[in-house]
């Protein structure tokens, strides 16, 4: 299976090695044509503005909507949930692909505790050490997300058909199992 990572800012070269240690063929995409063939994307985490700003520049906004709406998965780390979320706290027009139907607010875990980490439960996975980077809060899920992950009473694993979040970095803890599951279940699924 061939999976593309967003290169176009932050955090893709660590999801880039994840998904080559589970056995993908990985495209750093930073062009639309670079979605063809692929059964996924990561969208990495990094600034949400610089990358939405980005992607605009280099068309992969509508690229990217395009290969969702062909039957494509997507898969949004922190700043890349923050690209995917419907809704967005007081910031309503900074530019995003609107396509996972959640609303998030940025930076709202506090200045204290912007970077911490925790263990959470995954659903079907069991408990995942995650890192927290000056990450979004899911203040709303619509009806047909799943939480897939909570962490103090808010989700921070969330599922729609062929779209996954998570807020926190999976990619940061040397522990594959979130990937695996995007790459078998959410793009091998869905596509
Ligand atoms: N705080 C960043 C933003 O709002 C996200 C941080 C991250 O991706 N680690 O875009």
């Amino acid at each position: 299976m061939r999976v593309g990572v967003l290169a176009l800012q932050g955090a893709f070269r660590e999801h880039k090695q994840a998904l080559l240690r589970l056995g993908c063929k990985v495209t750093e995409v930073r062009l639309p044509q670079q979605l063809a063939g692929l059964a996924g994307v990561i969208i990495p985490g990094g600034e949400s503005t610089t990358m939405a700003k980005l992607m605009q520049d280099y068309g992969l906004d509508a690229g990217l909507k395009a290969f969702y709406e062909t039957g494509g998965a997507l898969w949004g780390t922190c700043a890349g949930a923050i690209t995917l979320a419907t809704g967005l706290v007081g910031l309503a027009k900074q530019p995003r692909l609107g396509l996972l139907d959640i609303t998030v607010a940025r930076n709202a875990y506090g200045r204290q505790i912007a970077s911490f980490e925790a263990e959470v439960e995954v659903s079907g996975l069991g408990p995942f050490r995650a890192f927290f980077i000056r990450a979004p809060r899911i203040v709303r899920v619509g009806p047909a997300v799943t939480v897939c992950a909570s962490f103090a009473g808010d989700p921070v694993m969330v599922r729609e058909d062929g779209l996954l979040a998570t807020v926190f970095h999976p990619e940061l803890s040397g522990d594959d199992r979130i990937h695996r599951y995007f790459i078998e279940v959410v793009a091998g699924g869905y596509a």
